[in-house]
């Protein structure tokens, strides 16, 4: 199977679930699967090629469009799956059962999808921070505090230092005189 995935959902489970599918369907796995988003709004959810005869990968090539939401239904896409299958292997609309789009899980059951996850992965999710990261992060924020505290309880010792040595030289008599009496 080549599969094409151009979503975030991962690759490694969502080849499982193609296999699996293809298998429930008793189809061979030789086929190119795409894997897309779907367009919001936008009411194609698959696509199979028919078998004509006149290309190499003619019934096996399927494209699906999954939720950008990351909400995997197994057994509704599995349900797809059949569908595109049919494609695969000629079956036209008019051909399903009602002319049916998507089986109903009456029409088509999935056991073999029951307890098939497929994870997806959200790039703007921020990862879990590492406590000892906030922590650190944290002490180097207070320690920057601290430190500008430090500059201006300098500055103000060096302003009351410089006047006291100011009167001291200036006026040592009176300050003598007045300090003794
Ligand atoms: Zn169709």
């Amino acid at each position: 199977m080549r599969m094409v995935n151009e979503t975030q959902y991962d690759g490694r489970a969502l080849r499982m679930f193609l296999y699996a599918a293809c298998k429930a369907e008793g189809m061979d796995t030789n086929r190119t699967i795409h894997v897309k988003y779907a367009r919001a709004n936008a009411r194609t959810i698959g696509w199979g090629r028919y078998p004509s005869g006149l290309l190499s990968n003619d019934g096996r090539f399927i494209r699906l469009l999954l939720p950008r939401d990351g909400n995997f239904d197994p057994h509704y896409w599995g349900r797809v799956m059949a569908h595109e299958l049919a494609h695969n292997r000629g079956v036209r609309h008019r051909e399903m059962l009602g002319g049916c789009i998507i089986p109903t899980p009456e029409e088509c059951p999935t056991p073999w999808a029951e307890g098939i996850v497929v994870p997806h992965n959200d790039p703007k999710a921020k990862p879990k921070a590492d406590p000892v990261v906030t922590r650190a992060d944290r002490a180097a924020a207070n320690l920057a505090r601290a430190e500008a505290r430090l500059k201006r309880a300098k500055a103000l010792h060096r302003k009351w230092a410089a006047k006291v040595a100011y009167y001291e030289k200036k006026y040592p008599e009176r300050l003598a005189a007045a300090r003794k009496g």
